[in-house]
């Protein structure tokens, strides 16, 4: 995905997981209720029991044992994968492009898959060889929501060169839409660590408490600290993000913005089962890049759910999941993932989007450039 992201924008793209850390689940509702039986919420395995009786909903310290121990083995991983081979640009070359037989776009994102193909054996011919380490090794960074502050804290180190202190849970930390209360312990510990932060936004968040917010936790407006993620659902998004932008540019703060086109948009299929609609997460990725285009913003990244396999949780593709589909292959233990086919087809969208926004900046840099000094 990050390979056609970097054809498309034709700049570097950084990926960040959220994987090896986030096993708490911030939930709405305290309690859940079924068949008239009241039992506090699941939430996440590094605090209880997901089965609906009440041993397993008893919050279990050491989960979070168990969540460290987990999560120190997936990076364990993630480090071999990425520096071990299997990051290899060559393997881009192995396209899934199933999806393309059943879109309509099909012929055009083979051509830009074939683009690509083509792109990488160039660099090959021009002596970036397969044994090149730019060739066959990748960062890889991760990141997770900084939820449960016992685990965080207790994972959290001074530098003894510079002094500052990181949670080292993770590269990158997020405060969520339901913590991030201007005097709340979540904000309040996140001031303190000198990670890259994000913030969740949705549209419940007034401008004004952004740049408050912002301002706490960046005093020195430092740029790649603050990430905004924004996750409001399309429409809403056409109408609250200009207003975000333009209260963080008056106050003249640095932020990266990126789009969460996920939590926004979960629904209830009628058998249940929580879904989100390809169409709806396309819909709110085509805002962001509208909004932001009209407001002479940079949409700087976007954060999807996803996983590799061919699983059913999310309605819609080219390779249509329907409503009935769900229950087949439906994985997850939290939220709904697009899957691998989903995935691939969102992000030759916006590198379609992202080359055809180089293209036109760059004929509108070509037309203005030849042009003489204005003269009073
Ligand atoms: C999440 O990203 O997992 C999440 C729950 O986001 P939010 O806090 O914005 O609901």
């Amino acid at each position: 995905m990050s390979a056609v992201l970097m054809f498309g924008a034709q700049m570097p793209v950084i990926k960040v997981g959220r994987m090896a850390g986030q096993f708490a689940k911030p939930r709405s509702e305290p309690f859940e209720v079924r068949d008239g039986v009241k039992l506090p919420s699941y939430r996440g395995d590094n605090i209880n029991g997901e089965a609906f009786d009440e041993k397993s909903r008893v919050p279990d310290p050491q989960r979070m044992i168990r969540a460290y121990t987990q999560s120190a083995a997936t990076l364990n991983l993630l480090r071999a994968l990425a520096t071990g081979g299997y990051a290899a640009m060559q393997r881009v070359t192995q396209w899934n492009l199933d999806f393309t037989e059943h879109s309509e776009q099909g012929d055009r994102y083979r051509e830009l898959a074939h683009r690509v193909d083509e792109a990488l054996g160039f660099m090959s011919a021009a002596g970036l060889t397969a044994d090149h380490p730019l060739m066959k090794t990748t960062e890889f960074w991760t990141s997770h929501e900084c939820l449960l502050l016992p685990y965080e804290q207790a994972l959290t180190r001074q530098d003894s060169t510079s002094g500052l202190f990181y949670d080292c849970s993770a590269h990158m930390l997020w405060v969520g839409e339901r913590t991030r209360q201007l005097d709340g312990a979540h904000v309040e510990f996140l001031r303190g660590i000198a990670n890259p932060l994000g913030i969740k936004v949705s549209d419940k968040m007034n401008p004004s408490d952004l740049v408050k917010l912002i301002e706490i936790l960046n005093p020195s407006n430092k740029p790649g600290r603050i990430t905004v993620i924004t996750r409001m659902g399309a429409e809403n998004m056409r109408v609250k993000l200009p207003h975000l932008i333009r209260a963080v540019r008056q106050a003249g703060l640095i932020v990266t913005w990126i789009t969460d086109p996920m939590h926004g948009n979960t629904i209830k299929a009628p058998c249940g089962l929580k879904t989100r609609p390809f169409d709806s997460i396309l819909a709110e990725v085509r805002a962001f890049f509208d909004v932001h285009e009209q407001e002479g913003s940079h949409p700087g990244g976007v954060h999807l759910e996803m996983t590799g396999q061919n699983v059913t949780e999310c309605i819609g593709g080219s390779r249509t999941v329907t409503f009935d589909d769900l229950s087949d292959r439906y994985h997850t233990h939290c939220d709904p993932r697009l899957n691998a086919s989903q995935s691939l087809e969102l992000s030759f969208i916006i590198a379609e989007r992202l080359r055809n926004r180089r293209i036109r900046s760059s004929s509108v840099l070509n037309n203005i450039l030849p042009l003489p000094p204005f003269s009073f």
